[in-house]
């Protein structure tokens, strides 16, 4: 049975970083790494054959400290942040009130005619307050 510390090992070893400045990967602990140590991380990510590999490692082990698979702590956040609304995107897509009004069909409440109170009353959008920016 392989592990995924087995798996890490396996990508590890083949690391382009494994000789190169660790100061270019992780910055002082407690500051921001400058774009010249950015720059020159992601010059040896740019040619690593795992590269794939450590980015999905750290985008599941967390918020982890430094440059990997090529992306800085910040980048990566926003990657975390775009995947997880794509996966949200999907679950409502795929969910089944998404695929039932796709197909056409409605529900036993609007096929009797519902509505909302406000609508009933005649309710349209609210007109902006005197003073809002619109
Ligand atoms: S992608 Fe970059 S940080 Fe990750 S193993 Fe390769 S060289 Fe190292």
């Amino acid at each position: 049975m392989t592990t995924a510390a087995d798996h890490r090992a396996e990508w590890w070893s083949l690391a382009a970083c494994q000789h190169a400045d660790p100061d270019l990967f992780f910055p002082v602990p407690g500051t921001r790494p400058s774009r010249a140590q950015l720059l020159g991380a992601k010059a040896v990510c740019a040619g690593c054959p795992v590269r794939p590999d450590c980015l999905r490692y750290a985008l599941v082990a967390g918020p982890v400290q430094g440059v990997w698979g090529g992306l800085s702590e910040d980048e990566r956040r926003l990657l975390r942040q775009r995947e997880a609304k794509a996966r949200v995107r999907t679950a409502r897509r795929s969910s089944p009130i998404a695929l039932t009004r796709r197909a056409g069909a409605t529900t036993p409440a609007r096929r009797a005619g519902a509505t909302t109170p406000a609508r009933r009353a005649g309710a349209t959008t609210p007109a902006p307050r005197a003073g809002a920016n619109v």
